[in-house]
């Protein structure tokens, strides 16, 4: 991967304000306790549901910078933990997002871990167990991480695949979250909260997300996610058209298939 790539791939944010999370059940006191007892924490939901938004929240809430990596297939090792780079005749090192992290006692999020490299591993698992340690190979350093230092990965149950799933020895140095979408009444209060939308739209768009929901495995592959939600009250609230905004933000995103897509506008046009 060039170093554009990479640098596109990474988000390093000292987080100054609070972002807006709305908590679901005892999710914050238990990144509280894995923060402050050096435990490392795996998130699994379905997209958009809110899982960065509570990663980034609670990295705010502990005033630890952020380290995000959206991780893809060909995420290796060494994209994680660094390397040399040559310019103006000389070779220099430079870290990874993972190694900045534990440089910085940031949090460190890898969004979609399943979807890493296998090689990834092999540094995971010295940082997750009490030795604390990230390895680099290249360098011949062994960086021991702060206290402040905490892992957090994410992955959506619902992609995986025998090929593409965590396995045990990995999943074992974890304590685990399950996340999925909030209730009705605290979607609902998401949507005002989020995009300043009437109460009544919200409902009426939690509903429908209801409706849609109930589809999910037998026309449509994914559920109606709060961010698809939070899309439709975002353009509902801007002005536009209640069932434009639902089937731009609502439908095209979830099938390609023009039954399906037709099915779900008439849902559309009975709740809105
Ligand atoms: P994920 O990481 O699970 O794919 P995100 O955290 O990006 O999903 O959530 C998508 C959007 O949904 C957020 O940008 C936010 O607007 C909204 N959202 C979902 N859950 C919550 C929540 N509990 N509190 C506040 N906003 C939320």
């Amino acid at each position: 991967m060039n170093d554009l790539t990479s640098h596109q791939l990474l988000n390093v944010r000292e987080v100054k304000q609070l972002p807006f999370y709305q908590p679901v059940g005892n999710e914050c006191a238990l990144f509280e306790y894995a923060y402050h007892h050096q435990l490392p924490l795996l998130i699994k939901g379905p997209t958009g549901c809110g899982k960065t938004r509570f990663v980034a929240h609670m990295a705010a809430k502990m005033a630890r910078p952020l380290i995000t990596v959206a991780c893809h297939d060909d995420l290796t090792a060494a994209d994680l933990v660094g390397r040399h780079l040559i310019g103006d005749g000389q070779t220099i090192w430079s870290d990874g997002p993972l190694t900045r992290a534990v440089r910085l006692g940031g949090i460190c999020y890898l969004d979609e871990v399943v979807e890493a490299r296998k090689d990834t591993t092999v540094v995971l698992h010295p940082l997750t167990d009490d030795r604390r340690i990230l390895p680099i190979e290249r360098t011949g350093e062994e960086l021991q991480a702060p206290q402040e230092f905490m892992l957090v990965v994410s992955y959506n149950p619902g992609y995986q695949n025998l090929l593409k799933n965590l396995k045990p020895s990995t999943r074992q140095r974890f304590i685990a979250i399950q996340f999925d979408y909030p209730p009705a009444a605290l979607e609902q209060d998401i949507l005002i909260k989020e995009t300043g939308i009437d109460s009544a739209t919200a409902q009426r768009l939690v509903k429908l997300a209801g409706h849609f929901r109930q589809l999910k495995n037998h026309d449509l592959e994914e559920a109606a996610s709060t961010r698809l939600l939070v899309y439709a009250a975002t353009l509902i609230k801007a002005g536009c058209d209640p069932l434009l905004a639902c089937q731009a933000a609502m439908v095209e995103p979830l099938t390609d298939d023009l039954d399906t897509a037709a099915a779900l506008r008439e849902v559309i046009k009975a709740s809105m």
